[in-house]
């Protein structure tokens, strides 16, 4: 056994490797007010996430701005920095650059495609607005797409891109198609926006194959995993599929998140944790795990960095442990 295993092994108090979340990042999780039921509110969760020493957290909803939501929250929860965005469902008038362009003036920093009000997510879940097992928005049988009938980008997507652009900030895709994924990543490099994540690419929608998920990566975009899309309740894909597609693509374009907010997952930042830790175990190195959840979202986020919130664990020897070794401790 090498020092660095000894490290690895004496990091948790209760023996064995314990990936650390002080200093992460959550890119995307759900708090309350949303209209689907919720674990915990904005203040919970930011307070939550906060205790367990990390850095920052991203509210999505659904349904409203969390812009202003984050900057309320950031106010009242010292220690934690919070960002909100916004995701182009019908309430916000779907693919509307108004709405757009006042997020970000606000200091938002994420630009969210459809997801509950997606064409694609209508099609495969028979209606907006819900899940297979919860509602909470409209229902209707048609969603948005992104694209026309000639499978072009619509115009006001274009008009979208460019406030992403100007404002430096992160555009995800959601629950689009495979085919509308592929055709908006590739124009929004074109027009020059730096930093485009896939959404939980293995959750129910969009599913991608392990193929386009490369073909995104080699485009310049970072695929996002989420806690959800593989929590007992929903388990859409394993977390093998997921370190496997970490391998594949390189954590240095990946992300993980929690996703999390839904009843039946833990608190966002144990669900981070435990995504984490789980794929720690699946054989992703402590180096990527530290690369997908604290500084590829400093990145995107352009955050300064600051070591000093990061907690020891991260020797170099540890550091450049894999996962397979520190099993084997
Ligand atoms: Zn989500």
């Amino acid at each position: 056994m090498g020092p660095g295993n000894e490290a690895m092994a004496t990091n948790g108090p209760n023996g064995g490797p314990l990936i650390d979340i002080s200093g992460a990042i959550d890119m995307h999780c759900h708090p309350y007010p949303d209209l689907f039921p919720r674990l915990a509110d904005d203040n919970d969760v930011a307070v939550a996430a906060r205790a367990a020493g990390m850095r920052a957290v991203v509210f999505k909803c659904h349904h409203e701005s969390t812009v202003s939501r984050a900057y309320h929250v950031a106010r009242q929860v010292e220690g934690i920095e919070v960002f909100g965005g916004i995701v182009l469902n019908s309430y916000v008038g779907y693919l509307n650059p108004a709405a757009v362009d006042a997020a970000l003036r606000l200091g938002g920093r994420v630009v969210w495609m459809p997801t509950v009000d997606a064409g694609y997510h209508a099609q495969v879940h028979g209606g907006t607005g819900g899940y297979d097992t919860q509602a909470g928005g409209r229902k209707s049988a048609e969603g948005v797409w992104v694209v026309d009938e000639e499978g072009k980008l619509k115009p006001e997507v274009l008009e979208i891109f460019e406030l992403v652009a100007e404002h430096g900030a992160i555009l995800g895709t959601c629950h689009l198609s495979p085919a509308e994924i592929v055709t908006l990543v590739t124009a929004a490099v074109e027009r020059g926006i730096e930093k485009v994540v896939v959404t939980h690419p293995f959750f129910k929608v969009p599913n991608l194959d392990l193929a386009t998920l490369e073909e995104l990566v080699r485009l310049g975009a970072y695929p996002e995993f989420g806690y959800c899309t593989v929590s007992p309740a929903w388990h859409y894909a394993t977390p093998e599929k997921v370190a496997e597609a970490i391998a594949k693509v390189g954590a240095s374009r990946c992300l993980l998140v929690s996703d999390a907010g839904q009843r039946h997952n833990p608190m966002p930042h144990e669900a981070l944790r435990i995504f984490s830790q789980t794929l720690f175990e699946k054989g992703v190195g402590q180096a990527d795990i530290d690369r997908m959840i604290r500084l590829n979202p400093i990145d995107l986020l352009e955050l300064p960095s600051s070591p000093s919130t990061v907690s020891d664990i991260g020797s170099g020897a540890v550091r450049e442990m894999t996962g397979d070794q520190a099993r084997t401790v």
